[in-house]
């Protein structure tokens, strides 16, 4: 056993709202010193802790805006968000659903508290990331994946069991398909279940606690909301719970390319900013009612 070393325990920024549907804590770019280099393939992760949005008739989210260049995944663990695109991608996730968005070369799209939530009201949790595309990437035709919560695979572990959102978890493959290595996965433990976890040294890898609270290496007490980061040391980790617990688990190769990024576009150079703000602006994302 190698040992991947914990770098810190990062508790959660003050919130704040993004459109008047989503009450985020940022950890990556702008929270201790996680900038897209340092977190790269992740460079955006907004996480909306538990919070509870009263009953309402009129949806709460955010509306039409641009993406260029990289993935959008939304986990959704409380609540339900619809979304819409304009390459015709679009549905409904629900609690334990995944939404992978490869905006690539361009989409418009809005997201909103989905009809059957905003009418009753209640508490809502989630995940937003962004994941970088490989520069030769970047420019593909977008694409919509829904990854339904029956249809994401989980394997057993010592009192628990672990989702395989994307990458790999004991030889079971995840069920979204990624343009570079990327392990996304969901450890779900009852209180004294344990897991343990093997990537690269290389590969910028942390940890959410979303529900309840873990031990990391036997050693690090993480508590609900904190995100642990790792160093890019050792290869092997442990995680215990302490009480029930939910936790993501981001692994990714770093693409160590150049990054330019201005708002919603994230590219390899300002040239391409220039241009996606030009494209943008001559309707080449295509069109979507607001
Ligand atoms: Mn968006």
């Amino acid at each position: 056993m190698n040992t991947k070393n914990i770098e810190a325990v990062i508790a959660p920024r003050e919130p704040h709202f993004v459109g008047d549907g989503f009450r985020v804590h940022n950890f990556i770019p702008s929270g201790y010193h996680l900038d897209m280099r340092k977190m790269d393939p992740f460079i955006m992760l907004d996480y909306n802790s538990k919070f509870h949005f009263p009953a309402t008739d009129k949806p709460k989210g955010v509306g039409v805006h641009p993406h260029r260049g990289f993935e959008t995944v939304t986990i959704a663990y409380e609540g339900s968000v619809s979304h819409h695109d304009s390459s015709g991608g679009g549905g409904t996730i629900h609690q334990g659903d995944v939404q992978w968005m490869t905006a690539a070369s361009g989409v418009l799209h809005k997201e909103y508290h989905a009809e059957e939530f905003y009418k009753q009201g209640g508490i809502f949790q989630m995940v937003q990331l962004w994941v970088n595309l490989p520069a030769k990437d970047k420019m593909s035709t977008p694409k919509y994946q829904a990854i339904e919560h029956k249809d994401i695979p989980t394997v057993e572990v010592e009192n628990g069991f672990i989702e395989v959102i994307a990458g790999e978890y004991n030889q079971t493959k995840g069920a979204a398909s990624t343009f570079s290595p990327v392990n996304m996965l969901n450890a779900k433990l009852n209180e004294g279940g344990k897991a343990n976890f093997s990537f690269p040294a290389n590969y910028n890898t942390v940890l959410l606690v979303i529900d309840g609270e873990v031990k990391v290496n036997n050693q690090e007490i993480v508590p609900t909301d904190h995100l642990l980061l790792f160093t890019n040391e050792g290869e092997d980790f442990s995680i215990e719970a302490t009480e029930n617990s939910v936790v993501l688990i981001l692994s990714g190769e770093p693409l160590n390319e150049p990054i330019a990024s201005y708002g919603p576009f994230v590219m390899n150079t300002q040239e391409q900013i220039r241009e996606a703000f030009e494209d943008f602006n001559n309707g080449k994302f295509g069109t979507l009612e607001d």
